[in-house]
């Protein structure tokens, strides 16, 4: 076992505490990584808060994590010690039913995924995992990522998570060159669905409900920005696009937005709404034969794609880079949205 540093929460309502947590020692397949920088996703503030169900304190969160190799167990061979790496969302998970054979570990059928915080490790110790706003984690070789020496590391962490979760349904719709693409909403999922998609040669609507964003969106990249409070904006937008990326997680009414998908259009949820949303009306999808889909982060072979696409490509997210000591503001600020567009926590100077 060996010590971390890291900053848990111990209520819904407490802010960050510095303590320290207990990791495993390095086993035969383990990969233990002295971690540099972790992304702050919605999902923490959501998960500490209690927010998607109790769950037990104190808990660590971050599922965005870039690090250096400190450690390898002896049947690990493609990391070594110095190497840069990345963890995401998932640390284990069956490896034996179809999506995990597949290469689909997130949505592992059997045990189901084992998240990186807030996650039973049933395989190893049998204790809640602690994720990466911490110096140090221990993972299984199978899910951990090679992150390209090319990419700053910092911004590089929100690959992690937000690049994942908008890469993989670009990829497995087929995104190509002049297909027409929209992403709704413009926060740390968006704006890496914006560069995603331009970096595969599509053309990008951004549809936002604040005129504010429209400057940011063009900056980004975005080719045509939608209001999409503003009802002849939307008209004039139907029947444009191939894929849309819908990445709110507040209720919001997708028909007019399924409206602005071409025939064979797919809308695909990525942000989960807690509340209702209105009905999807039937007589927009069959005239044009238009699909409603969802699509939770990747797996690790994705990851890894995404990660060396955007290597090539030279992407990673637009960042700012906190201390611990800002974490509570960070999260007020992200409540605010009022960040530009991911915070990532520097432990650097941690350990
Ligand atoms: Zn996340
Ligand atoms: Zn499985």
């Amino acid at each position: 076992m060996t010590e971390a540093i890291a900053y848990a929460y111990t209520s819904p309502t407490t802010g960050a505490t510095r303590t320290t947590l207990e990791r495993r020692a390095t086993g035969p397949d383990d990969v233990n990584i002295s971690i540099d920088y972790c992304g702050l996703c919605h999902s923490d503030i959501h998960t500490v808060r209690g927010e998607w169900g109790e769950i037990p304190y104190p808990m660590t969160p971050g599922h965005e994590i870039v690090g250096t190799v400190q450690e390898v167990g002896e049947n690990v061979s493609d990391f070594s010690v110095g190497d840069r790496v990345g963890v995401g969302c998932i640390v284990d998970s069956c490896r034996e039913c179809e999506s995990c054979q597949d290469g689909f570990e997130n949505y592992c059928e059997g045990t189901g995924m084992v998240g990186t915080y807030n996650g039973v490790d049933l395989r190893h110790d049998g204790e809640i995992t602690q994720g990466g706003y911490s110096t140090s984690i221990v993972v299984d070789k199978r899910y951990v990522l090679s992150v390209p020496e090319s990419l700053d590391p910092a911004a590089a962490a929100p690959l992690l998570c937000a690049g994942i979760t908008t890469y993989s349904p670009l990829r497995h719709w087929g995104v190509r060159k002049g297909d027409a693409v929209g992403v709704i909403g413009l926060g740390g999922l968006g704006h890496m669905g914006v560069k995603l998609a331009k970096a595969m040669g599509a053309t990008v609507t951004v549809f936002t409900t604040s005129e504010s964003k429209v400057d940011a969106a063009k900056e980004l990249g975005a080719d045509r920005v939608v209001i999409s409070k503003d009802e002849n904006a939307m008209e004039e937008a139907q029947s444009s696009l191939n894929l849309i990326l819908d990445t709110v997680a507040a209720s919001h009414d997708l028909n007019p937005y399924l409206a602005t998908l071409k025939r064979d259009g797919v809308l695909v949820q990525l942000g989960l709404p807690e509340d209702e949303m209105p009905p999807i009306n039937p007589g927009l999808m069959i005239p044009r034969r238009r699909s409603y889909a969802g699509s939770m982060i990747g797996g690790i072979p994705a990851t890894q794609d995404m990660l060396d696409f955007c290597a090539e490509h030279n992407i990673t997210a637009d960042v700012e880079v906190i201390k611990g000591d800002y974490l509570d503001q960070a999260y007020q600020r992200m409540m605010d949205s009022d960040v530009k567009y991911r915070f990532v926590l520097d432990l650097t100077e941690e350990k």
